[in-house]
Parts: structure tokens; sequence; C-alpha cells
């Protein structure tokens, strides 16, 4: 129907928890409209973020293979060259084919698509400017604020995203960088760290905190700084950027240490900033309708999403919780269901994170700080990939499971794995917690020989037994 039409619900945004969130609402038969201003749905996610990453860091990962894994499989080649151009035109494939994907999936599903960008008139009224330059009001018994995340940048520290990038300018450099600092060592900073520093550039990671994606439990972080550091990353820990000079042909940066003390002067030709995000909500006129957010921007909600504002939802980036896409769909889903008049349920708690680097680094539920802060007895089961048959096989066996268990119950706690891929093997983990199951209940499943998969189910007998192969 028209935008002028009331619909049962108008999500503003169209990255993953918006558009996932129009989707669903449209297949629980509400009339639904989806404004986005950026031209193409997917968000963050889709067009800057997770889907461009993943296929640099594919490439990337090919290269680096070839370079140094296929010798010694015994497959060789008499030159290896990177076309960077062909690197990034493949990646802008999948991003534009994904895109138009997710437009089709909305006229699949009935889903309005407004292209424009919105800004509440009243709780019930967005005015969108279109893209095509006209102006248009969507009106709404129930609107979904799913504006996302933008870049967050330093004091002193300005954005050009030719010499100093957001992680939206490190996906497009159109040459690889002699030397690219990177500034944060959050899994984006990692992650496109990884990328140049494969296709030769040397890397230098500044962070702030004592440690590398504070996030992540003690033991695995500490072995996966190794790994990171044996691929010639670079870190500079407790490490304060106080300045900046663009004047010469590259960058200076000024760094100091976090506590204070002598500065120093760290060259590169490209610096990357990936200190956070921040949730967005400019110009979407929150003030009007009295939308009330936290010190930090995020909106407050409720745990059926619900703003203080009558009939206005938000969801994903733009509130508090892990600022991940598939978070974002969850919600997007649960809010939509309340909306429905159905019970919707998201646990923060059971949320897999994955760190897309080689290895990777997925976890799910608690770390032992965590486990340990709680006061809780425990168990630990480990087990390493050295001594899994598959990863010897295809020689790529760096990483480690480690579970943690409650000792009178053996309920598994958290579940920690570095490894290639790190972020597939972990979702029996997550069934595993969702459903409160045992080491033991992991354990005692069969897995299929030869996999990585095994590595699961022995770090799960070491939990409360002993592990056969080590
Ligand atoms: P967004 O994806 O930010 O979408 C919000 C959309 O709203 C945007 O398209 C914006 O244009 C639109 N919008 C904003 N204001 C208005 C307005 N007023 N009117 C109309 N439209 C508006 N997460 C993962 O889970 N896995 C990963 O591997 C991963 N990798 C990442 C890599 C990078 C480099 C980055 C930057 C992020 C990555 N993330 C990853 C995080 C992930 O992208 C976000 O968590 C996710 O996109 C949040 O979804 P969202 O729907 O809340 O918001």
């Amino acid at each position: 129907g028209a935008a002028g039409d009331e619909n049962d619900v108008v999500v503003i945004g169209g990255g993953p928890g918006g558009y996932v969130a129009a989707i669903k609402a449209a297949q629980l038969g509400l009339k639904t409209t989806c404004i986005e201003k950026r031209g193409s749905l997917g968000g963050t996610c889709l067009n800057v973020g997770c889907i461009p990453s993943k296929a640099l860091l594919h490439s990337s990962h090919m290269y680096h293979e070839a370079k140094h894994a296929f010798p010694s499989h015994g497959v060789k080649f008499a030159q290896l060259e990177i076309d960077l151009p062909a690197m990034l035109a493949q990646k802008d494939k999948a991003v534009s084919g994904l895109t138009r994907g997710i437009e089709g999936l909305f006229k699949k599903n009935k889903v309005n698509y407004v292209k424009g960008s919105g800004k509440f008139i009243s709780p019930s009224e967005v005015s969108v400017d279109t893209l095509d330059g006209g102006n248009t009001v969507v009106k709404g018994k129930n609107i979904i604020i799913a504006t996302g995340s933008d870049v967050k940048s330093l004091p002193g520290i300005t954005i050009d995203e030719k010499k100093i990038v957001s992680s939206t300018g490190a996906l497009s450099l159109s040459a690889i960088p002699k030397k690219l600092v990177v500034i944060g060592a959050g899994y984006i900073g990692l992650e496109m760290g990884s990328v140049w520093g494969r296709l030769g550039s040397e890397i230098t990671v500044v962070e702030f905190a004592p440690d590398i994606v504070p996030s992540m439990d003690g033991e695995v972080r500490k072995q996966f700084q190794r790994m990171l550091e044996k691929q010639k990353m670079k870190f500079m820990l407790k490490t304060k950027v106080v300045g900046v000079d663009t004047s010469g042909d590259g960058v200076k940066l000024i760094v100091e240490p976090a506590a204070g003390g002598e500065q120093s002067t760290l060259e590169a030709d490209v610096v990357l900033v990936s200190a956070g995000r921040i949730p967005y909500t400019a110009g979407l006129g929150l003030e009007t309708i009295g939308v009330q957010t936290d010190k930090a921007g995020r909106i407050t909600v409720d745990k059926h999403f619900k703003t203080n504002a009558p009939g206005v939802y938000a969801i994903g980036d733009v509130i508090p919780g892990p600022m991940l896409a598939h978070k974002a769909e969850e919600d997007g889903v649960a809010c939509v269901e309340f909306i429905a008049g159905k019970e919707g349920h998201v646990d923060y708690d059971m949320v897999p994170g994955v760190v897309y680097t080689h290895p990777e680094v997925a976890s799910v539920g608690k770390t032992e700080e965590q486990v340990k802060s709680l006061g809780v007895a425990y168990r630990v089961g480990k087990f390493p990939f050295m001594a899994n048959s598959r990863a010897k096989a295809i020689d790529d066996a760096d990483g480690l499971v480690k579970i943690l268990a409650e000792k009178e119950t053996d309920k598994i706690l958290g579940v920690h794995i570095m490894s290639p891929n790190a972020g597939e093997l972990i979702h029996e983990a997550v069934l595993a917690l969702q459903y409160g199951a045992s080491s033991e209940d992991i354990a005692r499943t069969c897995h299929a020989h030869p996999t990585m998969s095994e590595a699961v189910k022995e770090a799960a007998m070491a939990t409360y037994d002993k592990p056969i192969h080590i």
C-alpha cells in the first residue's frame, strides 16, 4: 500500500535488526513498512561490517595459505600475486548480491520499503525525506527504532577514510599500506588488521586497556595473542594515542603509556580507528517524542523492547546488549512477537561471540574469570587441537576447546573455542547452554570422525572425567 496508509508496524532502519523485524512482522500478518536511508538494505552488517569483512578475511586467508601452507601440502606454483581491485570487486559483488536478496525477501513477504531518512513527528508518525528528494509521512500503530550504531572517533582524530580510516575505509583501501596502525584491539581491529597483515602490511595494534578483546576468557586470550604475534602482529597495550600529525606523506601518531609517561611517535601509511561503536540516533527526532536514552546514548527499553514513548520500540545496536548482528536479529523477532501478542525471548547471556581471525575464537556463556567472580565451584575441561586427528590431517591444529561446568551439577557455564572454524563449532555449545545441558551430555553425544567437533566432545569428557586422545 501507499506509505501514507496506516501500518501495524513501521521499522526505522533496514539493518539485521530492522529488516528481520520487518519480515517477521509481515509473516505474522502485520502490515509493515521499513524505512532505510542508506539506499540499500542490510545495514552496517551487510554493507560495511560482517559481510564485506568476512569476504576480505577469506580472500586474504587464501593468499596467506597459498604462500605459507600450500607448499607443505605439496601444492606448488610458479607465481603468486595479489590483484587488489579483483579482491575488492569480489567483496562488493557478495555485498550487492545479498542486499538485493533482502529486497527480494521484502517483496516476497509484502514489506513496504521506503528509501529515505526517517524522523519522528509524533509517536505514531515518521516524516521521511526520501532519497529521490521528496517527503512522505509514514504512520504506524507501532514503530520500531532499529537505527543501529556508527563508528566512534577519538578526541583530536579526524577520520578522512584515506589516511585515517574507520572500519568502512579499511574495507576499501586502494593500495596495501606498508605500515598500518590499528587503534583498538577489539574484534573489528584484529579482523581488519589480519586482512591487511596477510596481504603484506606491517601491523601495530595500539590498545589503551591492558588486554586485547577484554570480553575473552583470559587463558584463551593469552594463547590467541600469541597466535597473532606469530603472524607478526605487534601489540602496544596500555598505550594511549595523544596526537596525530597528517601533514606529511603518511601519518605520525603520538602515543604515551596509558598511565602517563614518555611520549613516542609511531609512523604509519594508514591508521585504522577501531575504538568502538556508538548508538546512532542523529536526526531521528527522539527529543520530539521524549524517548529516553542512557549516558552512552543508547535507547532505554524494557524487556519487551518498549521505550517510554507509547507504541515506540527499539532493538539492535541502538539499545544496550552485545553489539552483534545476530543479537539484533533476535531482538527484532522477539520485539515483533510481543507486538503481535505472542511471547518473545532473547537471553543475552547465550549470545555467541566470534572473532573471525585465523584461528577463529568463539565463545558462549561465562569466562573463567566471570565464573570465579560468581564464587561458583567449577570444573574446567580442555582439549588441544594438536590432539585432534582432523586438525592434524589438514595441518591446521593451533587452538583448543575449553569448557567450564558447575562442579556439583556438571551444568555447562561457558565454552571457549580457538580453532579454524570455531565460529561454526560453537553452536553445539550454544545449544547445550540453551538447554541447560551438562558436559556429560555433550561427551555422550556421538560426534562424527574425523571432525574438529570431536575436540568439543573430548573437552566435555575432560570436564567431568578423562579424555581419550590425550
Ligand atoms: P545497523 O546494521 O547499524 O543498521 C541500522 C540501519 O539504520 C543503517 O542501515 C542506517 O542507514 C539506518 N538508519 C539510521 N538512521 C536512520 C533514519 N533516521 N532513517 C532511516 N534509516 C536510518 N556483527 C556480527 O555479529 N558479526 C560480525 O562478524 C560483525 N562484523 C562487523 C565488522 C565490522 C567492520 C563492523 C563495523 C561491524 C560488525 N558487526 C558484526 C556488528 C554488526 O554490524 C552490528 O551489530 C549490526 O549491524 C547491528 O544491526 P542493527 O540492525 O542494530 O543496526
